[in-house]
């Protein structure tokens, strides 16, 4: 194998920049020169008028320089042709044409299906998990989950003293999309008082329950934190008619939201205000934290080695501490645990 290509796909995360730092230096060690493909599976599709938007080789020179930096230089992107086997046949051309023989592949569960509809078609790809959302099963850290669970941690805190001061309760959202990692684990280390997941099912009387029960112990300050994602698993709650009951603004169909709970938490637990924070992007868009830097580092190195020596359709990730790969179908096979021990330790302290 001589050239082989890099692309960031999916969502952002914290430590793609390093992981393609990590890349190119030992691409360059190893001889191999490197093409950066833009905008995911994008790039790779030539969509763009000027082939610089879509391909560009990456230097050393190029790459020192945002190895810290948050974002990811390469540009992502979603790309719904690639779902189209047509469309992935163009990809394999552009590849032939620029004589690329490998390709890395940073990013979630999506963009390793792509990776293995490549290889289908002689290919050979590695990935690289790259997420905020933590949600692979196989492997103990994606990058980008532990940077966007100390975003989170100090969003708490932050926001912690300023419910202190005022003795008022407050809820703070977090990301994950379908995945409550990243507000559990901000639970945990905030030692919150109640957590609300996709995973578990809850309603919204239960937790003005919960809110209550802190009321009366004296904890004026509790905090919510919340994962995107929950509303799905919420029992079903006529949160327009409520509001509606009690005064409040709010237009029919109006989905649910951290803002409309607290309102709604306001009402039931009789209290003066309750008030709610969306950490949103900050958590993607953050630098990333040594943790995932230290992953880039590696997986970026092994990614290049597995090319350089010819093993392919794999994905790396840590297990037990350790850096390591397996074949990507057994991979998306592994199945998800949410850590509901962890869940009900929150809920009940
Ligand atoms: P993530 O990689 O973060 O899970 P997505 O699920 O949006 O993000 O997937 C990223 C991209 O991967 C998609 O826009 C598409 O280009 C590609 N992809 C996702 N699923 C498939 C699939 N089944 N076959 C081919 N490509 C896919």
């Amino acid at each position: 194998m001589r050239k082989i290509g890099v692309l960031t796909s999916g969502g952002d995360a914290p430590g793609m920049n390093a992981a393609v730092m990590s890349i190119a230096k030992s691409a360059t060690m190893y001889g191999m020169p490197l093409v950066g493909i833009k905008r995911g599976y994008n790039g790779l599709l030539r969509k763009s008028t000027s082939v610089y938007d879509d391909l560009q080789e990456l230097y050393l020179d190029t790459v020192l320089d945002i190895a810290d930096q948050p974002g990811t230089y390469l540009r992502t992107a979603r790309c719904t042709e690639f779902l189209d086997p047509k469309w992935r046949e163009v990809a394999v051309q552009t590849l032939h044409n620029m004589e690329i023989d490998g390709l890395v592949i940073i990013g979630g569960d999506g963009s390793f299906q792509g990776a293995m509809r490549l290889c289908e078609l002689g290919i050979p790809c590695v990935c690289i998990p790259g997420t905020i959302d933590n949600d692979l099963a196989y492997t103990e850290m994606t990058l980008g989950y532990e940077t966007a669970v100390n975003v989170c941690t100090d969003a708490v805190r932050a926001v912690r003293a300023t419910s202190r001061s005022h003795d008022r309760p407050h809820i703070v959202e977090c990301m994950g999309r379908h995945c409550g990692d990243i507000a559990l684990k901000t639970a945990c280390a905030t030692g919150s008082e109640i957590l609300i997941v996709p995973e578990m099912r809850w309603s919204i009387e239960q937790i003005a329950t919960r809110l209550n029960k802190q009321l009366f112990k004296g904890n004026t300050r509790t905090t919510i934190v919340l994962a995107e994602g929950c509303w799905d698993s919420m029992e079903p709650f006529d949160h327009y008619k409520f509001l509606k009951d009690h005064g409040e603004t709010c237009y029919e169909g109006e989905p649910i939201s951290s803002e409309r709970l607290a309102s709604i938490l306001k009402h039931m637990c009789g209290m003066v205000e309750m008030r709610h924070t969306v950490v949103g992007y900050t958590q993607r868009g953050a630098l990333p934290c040594a943790k995932d830097s230290g992953f880039a580092f590696e997986a970026g190195n092994l990614a290049v080695r597995l090319l350089r020596d010819g093993v392919s359709n794999q994905v790396i990730g840590v297990k037990q501490g350790q850096v390591f790969y397996m074949p990507i179908q057994d991979a998306l096979r592994v199945e998800k645990h949410f850590r509901r021990d962890l869940y009900e330790l929150v809920n009940s302290l």
